[in-house]
């Protein structure tokens, strides 16, 4: 049978709602990986370089904008961040669904550059909980707490233009709607072209 493409998965949630809890747990199955964003923004603390961005200087970035690399990039808190074409396409065809974790903006042109993407938006349980939650992690100061927070409650505004929904209040619920999710996604006609031929076969 020939081996199906996996598929692009968009994945935002504003900071401070476990995504990055979330995205732990679902790269436990080998069907899964996520594309390394690059940004212009510092390393936080015990962040490496390639495996949780590809740090890099503004005037790189914007040479790689001038040399067409990103499938989308966007402007978020004063720094930028995008996708790498050289991340996705290639995890695409060996059969992995290949996650892209980014902000609203990224999201929005990513559906219309790939319609075919699957977009999820994890919402946090309240913006206060939120809150509560950025100040917990005690990364950023006040101040950038406040700009992120507000950020975020933009952000899930334009939550109803994605294809899902899914609160991250318990992580466990989170993580089996979000397969409850692809599960679903899997049998829509529209990938299932394999499927219906095999059943087909020898007809
Ligand atoms: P953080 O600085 O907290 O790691 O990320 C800030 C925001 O940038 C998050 O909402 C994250 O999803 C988003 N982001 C990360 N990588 C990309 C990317 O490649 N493109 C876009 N558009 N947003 C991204």
């Amino acid at each position: 049978m020939r081996m199906s493409k996996g598929r692009l998965i968009v994945f935002s949630a504003p900071s401070g709602c476990g995504k990055g809890t979330m995205l732990a747990e679902i790269l436990k199955d080998e069907n899964y990986c996520v594309s390394v964003s690059a940004t212009t923004r510092s390393p936080r603390e015990g962040e490496v370089d390639g495996v949780n961005y590809y740090f890099m200087s503004k005037g790189d970035f914007l040479q790689r904008v001038a040399d067409s690399e990103f499938l989308e990039y966007a402007e978020y808190c004063d720094n930028y961040y995008g996708t790498l074409m050289s991340e996705v396409d290639g995890k695409l065809n060996e059969g992995k669904n290949v996650i892209l974790e980014i902000e609203v903006q990224g999201a929005l042109k990513i559906r219309e550059k790939r319609p075919d993407a699957l977009m999820i938006f994890i919402l946090p349980p309240s913006v206060s909980e939120l809150r509560r939650r950025l100040k917990k992690r005690g990364t950023e100061t006040d101040e950038v707490i406040e700009q992120r927070v507000s950020q975020a409650a933009r952000e899930i505004e334009v939550a109803s233009k994605y294809d899902y929904a899914i609160v991250n209040d318990a992580l466990e619920d989170a993580i089996s709607d979000f397969f409850a999710v692809m599960r679903a996604e899997k049998l829509k006609t529209q990938f299932s072209e394999n499927t219906i031929n095999e059943v087909l076969k020898n007809a």
